[in-house]
């Protein structure tokens, strides 16, 4: 889609390469090895206010993940991704979709929390966004949900925002992505969620076309 600059996941992931010199030399599950690897990052300023990491939650063969921005306060706190009240919401969202927390798999752009909720700066997505890459090349998902235009626009590489470009999927290799809104926006516009549903029900009806 001309929208984008980049819509080849080979492309913009180079996952192929980093599994290749990253995981496999020192055995074990490569996920596992990443989580560790993420752990002990300092690789962009982030590190310095981060209490804990937020690496990601779920099933690690989903078909489906759901993709945010970053970690707010409370996920700081606990290491664990969407489990403030947009959280909540999320978590009903998956549930109408006949899904749980646990049958999918839930990640963010950063793997830190920004100062003051605020978005991760270009320079913070970018260093980060390879450990997402390699997440969602070992989990291998049919859908990727992403949800607010700063995961979108860096998933995608582009800057258009979440309005001009959810609801339409956006294939990335293999993997189809459709963005719709966060959580939070949700909670802070209720009209939004009908939208929103709308595109999680093309989801639905993608995942059970197999
Ligand atoms: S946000 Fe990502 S790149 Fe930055 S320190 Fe945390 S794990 Fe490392």
């Amino acid at each position: 889609m001309e929208l984008f600059d980049k819509n080849e996941i080979k492309e913009v992931y180079g996952v192929e390469d980093i599994l290749a010199e990253e995981c496999e030399p020192d055995g074990g599950d490569p996920f596992e090895i990443l989580r560790a690897e993420v752990e002990s990052c300092k690789k962009c300023e982030l590190h310095k206010t981060r209490d804990n990491i937020v690496f990601g939650t779920g099933n690690t063969s989903a078909d489906l993940m759901f993709v945010g921005e970053g970690p707010g306060a409370e996920e700081d706190k606990q290491g664990i991704p969407f489990v403030g009240r947009s959280g909540q919401l999320l978590t009903k969202m998956i549930e109408a979709m006949g899904h749980t927390r646990e049958t999918i798999y839930i990640a963010n752009i950063v793997k830190c929390r920004p100062p003051e909720n605020r978005n991760p700066f270009e320079d913070e997505s970018s260093t980060c966004i390879p450990y997402l890459y390699r997440q969602i090349e070992y989990i291998k998902p049919k859908v990727i949900v992403c949800l607010g235009s700063v995961a979108a626009q860096n998933l995608l590489k582009t800057k258009l925002g979440i309005t001009k470009i959810r609801g339409e999927f956006v294939e990335l290799n293999c993997v189809k992505v459709m963005p719709t809104f966060h959580p939070a926006y949700l909670l802070r516009n209720g009209n939004m969620k009908k939208p929103c549903w709308e595109d999680l029900q093309k989801v639905m009806a993608e995942l059970s076309c197999d």
